[in-house]
């Protein structure tokens, strides 16, 4: 078995047999020549049902994640639509995280809801608390872990056995891990979901999503559908993508190396009430995160003492974080989730601290990075 970063650099990326490029060419056709009616020259026929550059990144995908199989999609909510649709039907029951992704929560309770799919939110980081939420119509445990935007941690593999018994397929949201920290499929996950837009892609040039799974039969539904919706990414979208993924070990290490800094500044601060990062070793699911994971990734949380007023001081006076949603990219990034991200999920039960601060601690020089979080910190709690 090779190993993260070779098959980072070459899965799936074999120089091209034409021309010998050694970098995977953008394929920008929406369709190919055909020898005769059906005489595929290369197995691909139309984009929207395949296209090389994006099997290369669906490859190198499948490598990382330890699946047989990976679909790229044009965003990580167009890859969850396409698995909902495969894997719930009306009068399924779904359990979701009690602080699922904004845009997770949207889709189950204003999309699929009006279809008649019944969901319920649950404390993942409790597994009682699952096991309570079953029903027999439970098709599907949705499990994010670290969660967004609160670093909540769920085990995976006790998640994978209670869903297994209730014969519930457990999908794994693994975008603020990316493959690097964490590979939920050999834990027990049945499908493992990104939006590479975040970490994945890694330079905040393209919005893309996948699905990976060990599942032949799964696969090939899920590929079915995908092509019938129609939810793909471009061919320069794959190729950006690919090209961001190849250093995604190395990033990694340096979120990771930041983000501890960064959340040790926070814990001495008087201005901060409390962080929220795994790697802290009074975080409630740190035994649980060492586990699981080879690091504790670059998305950091806290709370601001002086309230929400406080926390958008705080968000407005950094130079070098840029106020923005998103996150997993090289730069970085500060955010009120309250307001911002996660403002769609207001007044439900997903909601958010409103003192609640985001970090997604980028790769600049970290002395640089804890200096501009002091002075922004020193100045809102004064
Ligand atoms: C951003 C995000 C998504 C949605 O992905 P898009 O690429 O924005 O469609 C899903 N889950 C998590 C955890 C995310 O951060």
């Amino acid at each position: 078995m090779r190993g993260f970063s070779t098959n980072a650099i070459h899965a799936g990326q074999e120089p091209d047999p034409t021309t010998g490029a050694v970098i995977t060419p953008i394929h920008q056709s929406s369709t190919f020549a055909q020898d005769g009616v059906g005489g595929l020259r290369g197995g691909y026929e139309y984009s929207r049902s395949a296209n090389p550059t994006r099997t290369a990144l669906q490859e190198c995908l499948a490598a990382l994640e330890g699946g047989r199989h990976a679909l790229a999609f044009g965003s990580g909510m167009g890859a969850s639509d396409v698995l909902l649709r495969v894997l719930l039907r009306p009068g399924d029951h779904i359990v979701i995280p009690h602080d699922a992704y904004g845009g997770t929560f949207r889709l189950v309770d204003k999309v699929l809801q009006p279809w008649g799919v019944e969901y319920t939110p649950v404390d993942l980081a409790d597994v009682d608390a699952l096991r309570a939420a079953l029903r027999p119509t439970t098709r599907v445990v949705w499990c994010e872990t670290p969660t967004n935007p609160l670093l909540g941690i769920a085990d995976i593999a006790a998640l994978a056995d209670v869903a297994r018994t209730a014969s519930a397929r457990l999908v794994v949201d693994n975008t603020f891990a990316s493959p690097y920290l964490q590979t939920p499929l050999g834990l027990g996950a049945d499908v493992v979901l990104h939006s590479t837009t975040k970490y994945v892609g890694g330079h905040s040039d393209v919005v893309g999503g996948a699905l990976v799974t060990g599942d032949d039969e799964l696969a090939e539904r899920l590929r079915f559908t995908q092509n019938s919706v129609g939810s793909v990414p471009g061919p320069f979208d794959a190729w950006l993508t690919l090209r961001g993924v190849k250093t995604l070990a190395v990033r990694m290490e340096r979120h990771s190396d930041n983000a501890e800094r960064v959340a040790e500044l926070l814990t001495g601060h008087r201005g901060v009430e409390t962080v929220r990062y795994p790697g802290l070793p009074d975080h409630p699911g740190h035994e649980v995160a060492a586990k699981q994971m080879r690091r504790f990734g670059g998305m950091v949380s806290f709370t601001v003492a002086g309230g929400r007023d406080a926390a958008m001081r705080v968000c407005a006076g950094t130079k070098i974080f840029t106020l923005a949603e998103s996150l997993g990219g090289v730069e970085s990034l500060i955010e009120h989730p309250g307001a911002m991200t996660h403002a769609s999920v207001a007044g439900s039960v997903l909601e958010v601290p409103d003192n609640l601060v985001r970090l997604s601690v980028g790769i600049e020089d970290v002395e640089d990075l804890v200096e501009d979080l002091r002075q922004a910190l020193d100045a809102a709690t004064r």
